[in-house]
């Protein structure tokens, strides 16, 4: 008997998303957009309070996408963009015609690297253009240096998009991700945090930008009886059966975060022993990580033939899941030729890295599996 796969990340339900569908359905809200979007969108402006305004979307790749579009990034412009992160941070800037900027991480957070970004900014304007946006990621669910970005952006008069699709629930200094950006954005794909089966939301700081966003989102179509449109448009929104599956998540969101976390607490005991493995942790207390993927280090000893890769294969054996960390993009054959700024910290993070299983459902027999496989393979 094959033994059931144990995947980095898979949807965890709650228990209440098929009450929620068949009240969707009792109401034949079965379509893009209407009561169960916007009362889902109130949802996570109750959550994220501070005046957030929040736009449903069906992806996060989308908000990324108008997100942009609200910055004002237009084709032929730069975009300053975290290098080690999932494609769906920079594809965008590619769907506007604009160019991605990519730029290293440091240590601290695997985040984007002040140093190397205003290097970036202050070489893109010696070389005549004013970079129209950074995006930033928290990656694996740990914030970004706050601060030291954000007051860059300040200096340079740069908007910040906030990538906070794997970050729901993780803050810094007590404030929640995703309210830090010009723009933020989170993504409820099936393997994030929260899941409404496929969805993305888009956070702005004011009502206005809410409302063009979903202007955007849902053709562009002006206010009249006949089919107007003056601007261009897509089919972006949140459909309401999706945001009904949201509605039963987001009320067990504390308790998924706690979870996560508890699995990563899991894996910092099973390698506390193990010299070649360290566990990505933050340790300042100003930051709180949902810790979304837990991702480890692994030192290479060729004499005891300990590399990432053979721990992966070693779990791939026993049917685990275990990933190399996001490949940085400047490497990607899709962004070839784009510029690049930094020392090759993503790199050597990428070539030492590999993400485990981390879901919120991650059971004890599982947790057994993982922990004889690392057993078997150090000792
Ligand atoms: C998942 C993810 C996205 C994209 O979200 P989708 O909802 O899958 O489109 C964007 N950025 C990062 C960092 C992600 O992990």
């Amino acid at each position: 008997m094959s033994k059931t796969p144990i995947l980095l990340s898979s949807a965890h339900q709650c228990g209440l998303e098929l009450g929620a569908i068949q009240e969707a359905f009792a109401k034949n809200a079965i379509t893009s957009g209407g009561m169960q979007v916007t009362a889902f969108e109130e949802d996570i402006e109750r959550y994220l309070g501070e005046d957030c305004h929040v736009a449903g979307l069906n992806s996060g790749t989308a908000a990324i996408h108008l997100g942009l579009k609200l910055l004002g990034v237009q084709a032929g412009d730069e975009v300053l963009c975290q290098s080690m992160t999932f494609s769906a941070s920079a594809n965008p800037i590619l769907y506007l015609g604009a160019l991605p900027v990519f730029i290293d991480s440091e240590e601290k957070t695997w985040n984007l690297c002040p140093i190397a970004l205003e290097q970036a900014i202050v070489d893109r304007l010696a070389k005549g253009k004013k970079p129209k946006a950074i995006i930033a990621v928290h990656l694996y669910g740990i914030p970004y240096q706050v601060e030291a970005i954000h007051s860059l952006a300040q200096k340079y008069q740069i908007p910040v998009l906030e990538d906070a699709a794997e970050a729901l629930g993780s803050t810094y200094k007590g404030q929640k991700c995703g309210a830090f950006g010009d723009i933020g954005i989170f993504s409820f794909n099936g393997n994030k945090i929260i899941t409404t089966s496929g969805g993305g939301a888009l956070i702005t700081k004011d009502e206005n930008t809410k409302n063009k966003a979903i202007f955007y989102a849902t053709q562009s179509k002006e206010n009249a009886p006949h089919y107007q449109h003056s601007e261009l448009g897509y089919n972006y929104r949140m459909s309401s059966v999706s945001a009904a599956i949201g509605r039963a998540q987001i009320q067990v969101l504390d308790s998924y975060v706690h979870l996560r976390r508890a699995v990563h607490a899991f894996y910092v005991s099973l390698f506390s022993t193990i010299p070649e493995v360290t566990v990505f942790s933050i340790q300042d207390s100003a930051y709180f990580a949902n810790y979304w993927l837990t991702a480890i280090l692994v030192t290479p000893n060729a004499k005891k033939s300990i590399s990432q890769e053979q721990l992966r294969l070693a779990f791939e054996q026993d049917h685990i899941e275990a990933r190399p960390l996001w490949k940085p993009m400047h490497v990607q054959p899709v962004f070839e030729n784009c510029p690049y700024y930094g020392n090759n910290v993503a790199q050597g993070l990428f070539e030492k890295g590999l993400c485990l299983p981390s879901g919120s459902n991650l059971t004890d027999e599982e947790k057994d599996r993982i922990t004889t496989v690392v057993q078997r393979f150090f000792n």
